[in-house]
């Protein structure tokens, strides 16, 4: 296992006696894959230092936010810049019109849009939403999507298809998720069956249209259009949770690249440009549903917040002046087929799954295609590879069930020492 330096241990200990788990999100505290989490000093492009003034290549980006790399420099001036003039108004200010704008110009679903501090919060609004403009209370969801943590949605499925949802946590009450229902992802039977029995009570589906939170699954072909053929016949909503994929695709998402628009887009992580900041918009009929406009209550006192406007203004107008998706799939799939060969040689069998510049390797024999076929995997195969990357300074998930990022920050150079690095660490874990 990898050796944490002694300042992270020391910190280590201090956070756990202050903060529950040491962490303030869960998934940091290495619980998936054992050890002691590294604490981080600072990040400048595709890198991290960490407090024992350790480098590490990073393909965890924020989970997905830094699509330009860490500490940006037009991102960092156009936060210092922003700062300088006050931090928070709770009054209107043009930067929300100005990252409005590009993101209803980059979206084809999106015709008014709402700012949030929080892809959770944007999730949730946007479900109240769903039910407040259709009148109707079931949400469907899909088995493995993860779309923060709302109460209705940290929710798996019952025993049999179509049913009700049971609470996937501690806390939140049974009724809380019975309006609820779960399916698996990549399966039309299923959700043929529950539009056949709940039709017109359902509200809205919400799904990622590229999963990312099971490990990184494609929507099967036709999948997606399906998902809108159905929710259009029987009057409910569909809505894409584009946080992951929301300009990381594409600047038009998930929802350009498969020619597919969902009557509403919740957006987070790369909108926010690395602060918190995210947005749930859709056709105007429906957002003109919330308050003051409309019945639908809604409201933030961070939200718009004029920091991660700028943050958030700064990524977007860089990424369409000259959009790097196709350097992106480009870097991201050397990556890939330098672990598919790096694990063949060792006689290791893997599944490596991959939509743009985001990508799972899965330590299974078998394709990955939803949540069932994803939890085959050898998640202490995983952990072993985890650890012994870290120690070549090379920092992925600490968990098999998400997703490696490529950069803009990422070089050609920086991906063949990070598939060099995959080789030696293979052969020792065969
Ligand atoms: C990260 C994520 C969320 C939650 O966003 P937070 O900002 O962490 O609340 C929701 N949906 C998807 C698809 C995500 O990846």
């Amino acid at each position: 296992m990898h050796a944490t330096g002694r300042q992270s241990q020391e910190l280590w200990k201090r956070a756990q006696a202050l903060i529950p788990g040491g962490v303030n999100s869960p998934v940091r505290a290495f619980g998936a894959v054992g050890g002691t989490p590294v604490f981080v000093d600072s990040g400048a492009r595709c890198s991290v230092k960490d407090v024992d003034g350790k480098q590490y290549v990073d393909y965890v980006m924020s989970w997905g936010a830094l699509i330009l790399g860490h500490a940006h420099p037009r991102v960092v001036e156009a936060i210092r810049t922003a700062c300088e003039k006050g931090t928070s108004f709770g009054m209107p200010t043009e930067a929300e019109n100005l990252l409005a704008q590009r993101v209803v110009e980059c979206f084809p679903g999106i015709d008014r849009v709402r700012m949030v501090s929080s892809g959770t919060e944007a999730v949730m609004s946007s479900i109240r939403l769903a039910r407040g403009f259709t009148d109707r209370e079931l949400v469907i969801k899909f088995e493995g999507g993860y779309h923060g943590h709302v109460d209705s949605l940290l929710a798996s499925a019952g025993s049999g298809v179509a049913t009700f949802a049971i609470p996937g946590t501690k806390g939140v009450p049974a009724s809380f998720t019975e309006k609820t229902i779960v399916v698996p992802y990549n399966d039309p039977e299923s959700l043929t069956r529950a539009f056949d029995q709940y039709g017109e009570k359902i509200a809205c589906i919400i799904v990622e249209p590229v999963a990312g939170n099971m490990g990184v699954v494609a929507p099967a072909a036709g999948f997606l259009q399906f998902l809108r053929d159905l929710t259009s016949k029987h009057g409910s909503l569909l809505i894409f949770d584009e946080v992951i994929t929301g300009f990381r695709l594409g600047l038009s998402g998930a929802q350009g690249l498969f020619g597919v628009t969902p009557d509403l887009t919740v957006l987070g992580k790369i909108m926010g440009g690395g602060l918190p900041a995210a947005a749930y918009g859709g056709r105007s009929d429906i957002m003109l549903a919330l308050a003051p406009t409309g019945p639908v209550y809604q409201a933030g006192t961070l939200s718009g917040n004029p920091l991660a406007m700028a943050a958030g203004l700064a990524v977007l107008e860089t990424l369409i002046e000259d959009p790097p998706y196709t350097r992106l799939g480009t870097l991201s799939r050397t990556l890939g087929e330098g672990f598919r060969d790096a694990a063949a040689k060792a006689g290791i069998a893997i599944q490596q799954n991959r939509v743009g510049s985001m990508q799972t390797m899965f330590f299974t024999t078998d394709a990955v295609t939803d949540y069932a076929s994803a939890k085959k995997s050898d998640t202490d195969k995983y952990a072993k590879f985890f650890h012994g990357m870290l120690g070549e300074g090379i920092h992925f998930a600490p968990s098999q069930f998400e997703a490696a990022f490529v950069s803009t920050a990422h070089t050609d150079e920086v991906i063949d020492r990070t598939i060099a690095a995959a080789g030696k660490v293979m052969e020792a874990i065969r």
